[in-house]
């Protein structure tokens, strides 16, 4: 059948319907033609539709994750605080606010951002001891007594200076004074023979969820170090629970719930001031009943008496052991390179009181005095596991030895 004789039929039609016979055709057309337009409109509509939803989709996909504001300075402990003054000290609580992604967080290569985290570091360090090299005549006994005070005030630690001076002595005759590259060299191997690297993977218990409990002193970046790693390991497609034990600090669980939205994991945690192992309890039971892949606890990193945080720490280890039989598998202590020396004294008080297996170390973008990477290598017996070379997730590394000496050596 032709469209002349559908037109016909469909004018016949119309007219039965009660159009003026006279004006059936043109009516039939007028049908056809407004058809088609609805037609059209409906496949415009869908073909909209489709191109909006693969939009959102790519901006999804592609959106970078918000990153902590910065606070840094504003809980860090100096020089002059005894090591566990922050967790003593009545602080005002900041509250927690989502910010603007910074520009750290394009995809840059994870070697460069190692580089722009250490720039402090190289700068004060290389650069002094390049000014060194120019102002004595020889690689005498004087240019070893400077170049150790620059180590010292680095942070290197008395130790790890020392052996390093020693060591560098012996090996004066590798170092022609003109090529600032070859003291580089020589002190870079010696540094690299000093640090510590633990596992690079993270532990695979036998059943159930990796655990790790996160302990630290108030301020070290301990909550952000949390949810920089719930966030890594949810991109590896794990599933995650946070257990925000620091009841003590009530922004620390909203701060934590921030991060629990961002990686998609859930957060357990209590009302202000409740019981810390209660919070742990709760946790592990979540995590068993999710069949999650980490259960990350935080802790409180301030109590009204160092006896009481580390009777804490030792109870909820208890608590999680008795939910998650050999959980723990990892205590990861938190230590802020910005507050130098004092980060060693905290180890050695936490080491006491919980079984610490590795370190976390943030906040080296925010110090000229990266040595105390190797004086935490050369005087704890713990490896250092992460670095935090700056805010954003990607930020938060594992620590690779070779990475860091030839980051701290690099070229600008
Ligand atoms: P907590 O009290 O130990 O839980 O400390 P927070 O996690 O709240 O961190 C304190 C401040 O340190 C926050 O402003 C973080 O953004 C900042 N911070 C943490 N890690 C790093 C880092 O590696 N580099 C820099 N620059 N800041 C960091």
């Amino acid at each position: 059948m032709d469209f002349e004789h559908w037109l016909a039929k469909l004018a016949d039609f119309l007219v039965a319907a009660g159009v003026p016979a006279e004006h059936g055709p043109m009516a039939a057309l007028g049908t056809v033609f407004l058809a088609l337009t609805l037609l059209s409109l409906v496949v415009v509509a869908l073909l909209l539709r489709r191109n909006l939803r693969s939009g959102k989709v790519r901006a999804e996909v592609t959106a970078e994750p918000v990153v902590e504001g910065s606070e840094a300075a504003a809980e860090v402990a100096t020089e002059e605080v005894s090591p566990l003054e922050a967790a003593e000290a009545p602080v005002s609580e900041p509250r927690p606010k989502p910010e603007a992604v910074p520009e750290a967080e394009q995809p840059v290569n994870l070697f460069q951002r190692m580089r722009q985290g250490l720039a402090r570091t190289r700068t004060s360090l290389v650069g002094r001891m390049d000014a060194l090299l120019g102002s004595h005549a020889s690689l005498d006994r004087e240019f070893l007594e400077e170049l150790e005070e620059i180590l010292i005030t680095s942070d290197f630690g008395m130790q790890a200076t020392q052996e390093l001076i020693q060591a560098l002595t012996g090996r004066l005759k590798e170092i022609d004074q003109s090529q600032p590259g070859q003291l580089h060299r020589v002190l870079g191997e010696e540094i690299r023979a000093r640090l510590k690297t633990g596992e690079p993977d993270w532990p695979t218990p036998e059943s159930g969820p990796l655990v790790i409990m996160v302990v630290g002193v108030n301020g070290v970046g301990k909550t952000t170090t949390i949810g920089k790693l719930a966030k890594q390991f949810a991109d590896q497609g794990k599933k995650v629970v946070l257990g925000a034990g620091d009841t003590f600090r009530a922004a620390a669980a909203e701060q934590l719930e921030i991060w629990g939205a961002r990686a998609g994991a859930e957060v357990v945690r209590h009302a202000e001031g409740s019981d810390p192992a209660a919070v742990a309890f709760d946790s592990a039971k979540a995590a068993v009943a999710r069949k999650a892949d980490v259960l990350i606890l935080d802790t409180a990193g301030r109590l009204h008496t160092k006896i009481n945080l580390m009777e804490e720490l030792k109870k909820v280890r208890r608590v999680v052991d008795r939910e998650i039989p050999g959980a723990p598998h990892e205590t990861l202590l938190v230590l802020d390179a910005t507050t130098g020396q004092n980060a060693l004294i905290q180890a050695r008080i936490f080491q006491e009181a919980v079984a610490v297996s590795c370190i976390a170390l943030t906040k080296l973008d925010g110090t000229a005095k990266g040595g105390i990477v190797v004086a935490i290598s050369s005087q704890l017996d713990l490896p250092v596991r992460l670095v935090g070379v700056g805010e954003g997730v990607a930020d938060l590394r594992p620590f690779d030895a070779d990475e860091f000496v030839a980051a701290l050596f690099a070229n600008d």
